[in-house]
């Protein structure tokens, strides 16, 4: 894990395939075409730099881009709102309300609803905390801080289990995810020094 300034580095751009390369389908998910059904080719179109799964009947180009996923950190009375996961991966260990964009939600609106759909809290989403790149893992994970509206919460399908953790009671040990820890962290030592600030990470593994 490093925080680090990014400078571009032309080197580390994945280049040398030629225009005409077949490349096998491993790391791809699409095997037709969502347009017209045909059998897709993993290919690099022309001008581009990357294999990308192009069709060759209706020439559409399926690009892969990384996933966004989107959460909060609710509090009640500075207690701390967690979920225990009820779902694979990692069911029965602890996470913050959080899950993947939806496409037509901005990233508040995004935490507000994930927050909901975990633990039935209705929040006030403030102010931006954390920002995890997992390059390795093709995701970027943002977290907020928010208040709930109310303290009321509950179980839903995706947690067995939702209540409040004073601070010290944090089950670190029983955490789902290295980016629930890092949020936490961020969460956690930002309060005790009674500031507010974002957090930047390049998480370097393949698990989230
Ligand atoms: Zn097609």
């Amino acid at each position: 894990m490093k925080t680090s300034d990014f400078r571009f580095d032309p080197s580390q751009v994945r280049t040398g395939y030629s225009h005409s390369t077949i490349f096998k389908e491993d790391g791809f998910g699409m095997n037709y075409c969502s347009s017209c059904g045909v059998r897709v080719l993993t290919q690099v179109p022309e001008g581009d730099h990357l294999p990308r799964q192009v069709c060759p009947s209706c020439h559409t180009i399926h690009y892969s881009n990384p996933k966004i996923l989107v959460g909060a950190i609710p509090v009640w009375e500075r207690k701390i709102l967690l979920c225990r996961r009820a779902i694979a991966p990692r069911e029965g260990y602890w996470t913050m309300p959080s899950g993947f964009m939806e496409n037509g939600e901005t990233l508040q609106m995004g935490a507000a609803r994930e927050t909901f759909e975990e633990s039935l809290a209705r929040v006030t989403i403030e102010d931006l905390m954390s920002v995890i790149n997992i390059a390795a893992h093709n995701q970027v994970h943002i977290l907020f801080r928010a208040q709930m509206d109310s303290p009321e919460h509950g179980v839903t399908l995706e947690s067995s289990e939702v209540r409040f953790f004073e601070e010290a009671e944090i089950p670190w040990a029983d955490l789902a995810f290295r980016t629930v820890t890092q949020a936490l962290t961020h969460f956690v030592e930002d309060r005790q020094r009674g500031q507010r600030t974002l957090h930047l990470v390049d998480l370097e593994t393949t698990r989230p």
